[in-house]
């Protein structure tokens, strides 16, 4: 039986530690601050947006919103993160996806200033990444990292495999783990056979959207499991891309959906906001 990898008690963890250095920047004068974007009603992002809001409330940084209409054109909104960009009080810029049809979001992210890009999804910060040099690194896959190796569970030289391929998940996390000297595998909607592929993964890195579609049968006995995943069940319940009942059963580690990889998503943003104070006061 896997082990559970614990999302939540180690993104506490990295919570708890940024607040006291929160404490000791706001002694200094340094106040950090995000700005989150939110354009149209999404009620997943809504739900997002929220949880964003709650985490900044606990570490006491400064967190201001921007809802914007459904029929906001392109030009307002990079009106908008022009603004935001010029504002000294603002350290972080996150524009919460999805934005309605109509509007361009990468001319977006390519608007919001790389050093207050705290989601990493300016083509600046993509660059520094795929280069390993200093950069915001996307949340999630940041997170991943951070758990695989809290876990102390090792990367280098292990066959990783990631499916998805979305710029925002898939991409990011394959370059990530890359950096860290896996042999990495990128899997999407046109591989042939996808067992084949994620059969042979040391470590398996899930984020396709589709409910428990991960079954035993395709993963390798032992394998560490991490399962990006936020989808709502036939149950009504929410659950992964990963089938936990029988993967769990043929992983050494998994990751459980809640509990998992959503909340280190969000001590991730945390620990770029603070990361963004920091280098904007070269404090
Ligand atoms: P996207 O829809 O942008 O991308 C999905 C990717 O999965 C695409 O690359 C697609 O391939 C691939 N894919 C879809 N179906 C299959 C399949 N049957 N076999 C192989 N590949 C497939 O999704 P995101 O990356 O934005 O999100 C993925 C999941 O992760 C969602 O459930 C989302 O809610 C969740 N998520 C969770 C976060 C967290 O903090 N835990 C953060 C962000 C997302 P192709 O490119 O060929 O179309």
């Amino acid at each position: 039986m896997a082990k559970i990898i614990d999302g939540k008690a180690v993104s506490q963890k990295i919570k708890n530690a940024l607040k006291e250095e929160v404490k000791e920047l706001r002694k200094n004068g340094i106040i950090p601050k995000l700005a989150v974007i939110m354009v149209g009603e999404d009620p997943s992002s809504k739900i997002y947006v929220r949880n964003k809001s709650i985490a900044c409330n606990e570490l006491e940084i400064e967190y201001e919103e921007h809802i914007l209409s459904n029929d906001t054109t392109m030009k307002e909104l990079l009106e908008l993160i022009n603004r935001l960009n010029k504002d000294n009080t603002v350290n972080g810029i996150l524009l919460q996806s999805p934005i309605p049809r109509g509007l361009d979001i990468n001319e977006a992210f390519k608007a919001i200033d790389p050093k207050k890009d705290v989601d990493g999804f300016n083509p600046v910060n993509v660059g520094k990444l795929c280069l390993g040099q200093d950069s915001f690194v996307s949340c999630t896959p940041y997170g991943i990292i951070k758990l695989l190796e809290e876990y102390g569970i090792e990367i280098e030289g292990k066959d990783a495999v990631v499916v998805g391929r979305s710029n925002i998940v898939g991409k990011p996390m394959m370059q990530c783990l890359l950096n860290k000297n896996a042999t990495v595998t990128i899997c999407h909607s046109k591989t042939i056979k996808l067992e084949r592929v994620t059969k042979k993964a040391d470590i398996l890195v899930v984020a396709i959207g589709q409910p428990k579609f991960i079954k035993s049968n395709m993963v390798k006995e032992g394998a560490i499991v991490i399962d990006v995943g936020i989808n709502r069940g036939k149950d009504g319940k929410i659950c992964g891309d990963v089938d936990f009942e029988e993967v769990s059963k043929v992983a050494s580690y998994i990751t459980p959906v809640p509990g998992g990889v959503g909340p280190m998503t969000i001590a991730m943003l945390m620990n770029n906001i603070v990361k963004a104070a920091k280098d904007q006061s070269k404090y």
